[in-house]
């Protein structure tokens, strides 16, 4: 890999987030870390000092702990280098890659190495793995663990891809009951398949794909997460939560001491199931996109802190896989690395959420969640991944100008405010031209 220069500057804004403020101060980077946050007149000795304008924020770089990257075996639906690109110029400066839908699946330790020989010198921004938790490596996980993962993913229903079996409910018990003695996050796709009815989603309604995966669906299934969890003391961790009625069994639970957590992602947080157009596959995901009050209630859950973080779940393939209007032939899956933070930034101003709310769901949440402690806030001794972010500047989204592989977008067309304008990894500008600079990271320090 390239040598990885790392950036000595002081970068001087009148609204820097920090913490639980926004703040005018300098960000004096050394060595590609955080080396002081001073008063905005007090400015460090620096070779460069960059001065960011007054319709702009610094923000820390966002984490998003779910994105497929699909890279090896899939390549075609995304890879390592457009991801990552994508990623950067949209705010995000740490991705974790999902097990699935590449192939080989992140499932042995082989497999792993297979990947970062893939990922290695491509990426754009620094990125981590997730283990996944299947039927064949139940009782072997510590393998993965010990080599890096920073968790293990898995379902509990068909994934939509043959290599990567779901879990039944005893064995989801007892992988949680290994991670639990790993010390190890399991990340759970949490749909019940028998509550599933596939016979209602053929066709172009987007009613009848919404009615074939209920709410009871995603219920039942925290419900089984949520009692494992209970009985092992696993710690495990929800992912893209659509069900705001689900918000209250998590409460309750959190609330009795069951290690877990939740996120939800953008996409639910912005469109609604009334809005949908019939044929509007690139609409599709799972679980699905529902109702508009229920986005409403998600947007409670955020605000209340029942949600902890909100990532994207970008999850591409190719423009061919999503050309059918139907909702039952369709890929199911929303690609969306580059605009979480415009989106959600989008819908949390117009409720009166503030961009400290924001760094908390979508940068320092996240690193919390995976134990990613020198990242995700401005702070001293943090890297200096940092974003140059104008929160009242508007553009229109054009799935061609997206820097992820196949243009295809459940966002194209659409009017968000909040663009990103420049972004810092390890205090460097990403740009094309400097080529990838982005590190592989293991759990625990990188590599
Ligand atoms: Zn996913």
């Amino acid at each position: 890999m390239a040598a990885d220069p790392l950036g000595d500057l002081v970068i001087r804004a009148s609204r820097v987030v920090v913490g639980d403020a926004e703040v005018p101060a300098c960000v004096e980077v050394r060595g590609g870390r955080i080396a002081s946050v001073t008063a905005y007149d007090r400015v460090p000795s620096a070779p460069t000092v960059v001065t960011l304008g007054e319709d702009e924020v610094l923000l820390p770089g966002l984490v998003d702990t779910h994105v497929h990257v699909n890279e090896p075996g899939r390549t075609e639906w995304e890879g390592f280098a457009s991801a990552t690109r994508a990623a950067a110029a949209g705010g995000v400066t740490t991705i974790l890659d999902m097990p699935l839908n590449s192939i080989p699946p992140t499932t042995t330790v082989e497999a792993l190495e297979v990947k970062r020989a893939a990922a290695e010198g491509q990426c754009f921004v620094d990125v981590g793995f997730w283990g996944g938790a299947v039927p064949s490596n139940l009782g072997s996980l510590s393998s993965l663990h010990e080599a890096g993962v920073f968790g293990f993913k898995c379902f509990l229903l068909d994934s939509g891809v043959e290599e990567f079996p779901p879990l039944s409910s005893s064995e989801f018990s007892s992988a949680l009951a290994e991670t639990a003695g790993l010390g190890a996050l399991m990340i759970v796709h949490a749909e019940d398949g028998s509550l599933i009815d596939d016979s209602l989603l053929r066709g172009p309604t987007y009613a009848g794909f919404l009615a074939s995966r209920p709410r009871s669906a995603e219920e039942a299934a925290i419900s089984l997460v949520l009692s494992a969890a209970r009985a092992t003391g696993g710690r495990a961790h929800v992912v893209h939560l659509s069900d705001a009625d689900a918000v209250p069994l998590l409460r309750e639970a959190r609330s009795s001491g069951v290690p877990v957590t939740v996120e939800t992602c953008p996409h639910y947080l912005t469109f609604d199931a009334e809005s949908v157009p019939d044929g509007a596959t690139e609409m599709k995901c799972c679980p699905p996109i529902r109702e508009a009050a229920n986005r409403e209630a998600l947007w409670a859950a955020l605000a209340s802190g029942d949600i902890d973080v909100v990532v994207s779940d970008h999850s591409p393939c190719t423009a061919a896989l999503k050309a059918s209007p139907d909702f039952g032939v369709a890929w199911g899956g929303i690609a969306s690395v580059q605009l979480g933070l415009p989106a959600v930034w989008t819908g949390a101003r117009s409720r009166g959420c503030s961009l400290v709310d924001v760094v908390r769901w979508m940068a320092s949440g996240p690193a919390a969640l995976v134990g990613l402690s020198d990242r995700g806030s401005i702070a001293v001794g943090m890297q200096a991944d940092l974003v140059r972010f104008a929160p009242d500047a508007s553009f229109t989204v054009s799935a061609a100008a997206l820097r992820h592989r196949n243009a295809v977008s459940a966002y194209d067309g659409m009017p968000l405010v909040g663009e990103v304008r420049e972004t810092w990894l390890r205090g460097v500008p990403v740009a094309d031209e400097d080529g990838p600079r982005g590190r592989l990271l293991v759990r625990g320090g990188d590599s």
